[in-house]
């Protein structure tokens, strides 16, 4: 019997009798949505949990993100990464605003900093750095920067549910923050996201902006969009919590086994993380190096494939090669020359808490043998 495939991740899901038991709860209140008990509960318990002041919940992250410009009111120039998931561009062009390209650095995968004050024009509004695989920015740069230009930062924290950097989350950089909730994330609702703000003002605004506008049954205040997590969302939501830091924990034991596994291959390295980072170890990524390894990346995916190991290419094509944007916005190929060249070395091969052990074992044996 051919072995069941092995993706580049499996969401968890918790025990379905527990899941069952907010059905019931909700087949009772027949409240299905539009800030009910479970989003109410879900918004508190993550705020605590993440060591956040305020979180806004959203049905995704993509509109989670457009929301988040609109609610600092983006004009103009956004000054962002190649290297990520597309949404976190569309976000910027879905505004009427205009992304601009930069650089990453080789040794983190996100922004760098040194490059960002180049691309700064009149018409730049603000910075949309992501904290690519949890690992986190270089916030301090960047703030400075921001602080000296007069610019907004938001955080596309897609990839940094509860990572920390000297004991603080990093969601709490910026003006905001925005998380992805969806399957494929540590944190699930299935479909989900939010955003993270720091007073009560701008929650307020959030909310309103998530739901048409609102503010009470007659009046409107601004033109919304709707961005809402249904309770069945929310409830999925406060199941995963309580599994949240054992997968998490899991997943530390996969990311090491992988680290060591790996340790000895020429020509294959692994992304650092520094050690005042708690991390969530999301992903991991590895570059492929072609003249130490022997084989292209490309090579090297196609050969887990035919293991039945579904690793993925994340991020790559750069979303700055995608023809939608090479055609259409000031991006320039020998601005982004770093950025390229990670996008051609990069895998992510595959992590979640309940991946075997033996398993990772046969992953690091088909990468050990030519
Ligand atoms: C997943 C992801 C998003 C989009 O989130 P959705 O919840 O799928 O809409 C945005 N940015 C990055 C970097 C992501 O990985």
């Amino acid at each position: 019997m051919k072995k069941k495939p092995i993706l580049v991740t499996q969401p968890f899901l918790p025990p379905l009798k527990e899941f069952i038991a907010y059905l019931e709860r909700i087949w009772d209140s027949k409240w299905l949505t539009n800030n009910g008990q479970f989003h109410q509960q879900l918004e508190k318990e993550l705020a605590e949990f993440l060591g956040v002041n305020h979180i806004c919940l959203f049905n995704n992250g993509t509109i989670a993100l457009m929301v988040a410009l609109r609610a600092l009111d983006i004009t103009g120039e956004v000054i962002t990464t190649p290297f990520s998931f597309v949404a976190t561009t569309h976000s910027i062009v879905w505004n009427k605003t205009t992304p601009i390209f930069c650089d990453i650095d080789p040794q983190t995968y996100n922004l760098d900093p040194t490059k960002i004050e180049e691309l700064i024009t009149p018409q730049t509004s603000a910075i949309l750095p992501v904290h690519v695989y949890g690992n986190p920015c270089d916030n301090e740069k960047i703030q400075a920067i921001a602080q000296i230009n007069n610019l907004k930062v938001i955080y596309d924290a897609a990839h940094a549910f509860n990572v920390k950097k000297a004991g603080n989350s990093i969601l709490n950089w910026g003006d905001l923050s925005i998380l992805s909730f969806h399957a494929t994330k540590v944190f699930n609702t299935i479909e989900g996201g939010a955003i993270i703000c720091h007073d009560e003002e701008m929650k307020q605004k959030i909310d309103y902006l998530k739901n048409f506008g609102f503010a009470d049954e007659t009046k409107v205040v601004t033109v919304g969009t709707n961005g809402k997590m249904n309770e069945f969302q929310a409830a999925f939501g406060l199941l995963q919590l309580k599994y949240v830091e054992e997968n998490i924990q899991k997943r530390k034991v996969i990311a090491d086994y992988y680290c060591k596994g790996l340790a000895e291959i020429e020509g294959i390295t692994y992304l650092k993380i520094k050690p005042n980072v708690k991390h969530n170890y999301s992903y991991f990524p590895i570059l492929i190096d072609k003249e130490k390894y022997g084989l292209f990346r490309d090579e090297l995916y196609e050969k887990l494939k035919t293991h039945n190991i579904y690793s993925r290419r994340y991020f790559y094509p750069l979303i700055s090669n995608f023809p939608v944007y090479k055609e259409n916005t000031s991006a320039c190929e020998s601005n982004l020359s770093i950025a390229n060249k990670i996008a051609e070395q990069v895998l992510c091969l595959p992590i979640y808490s309940e991946l075997e052990i033996k398993d990772i074992d046969r992953i690091i044996a088909y990468i050990k043998i030519k």
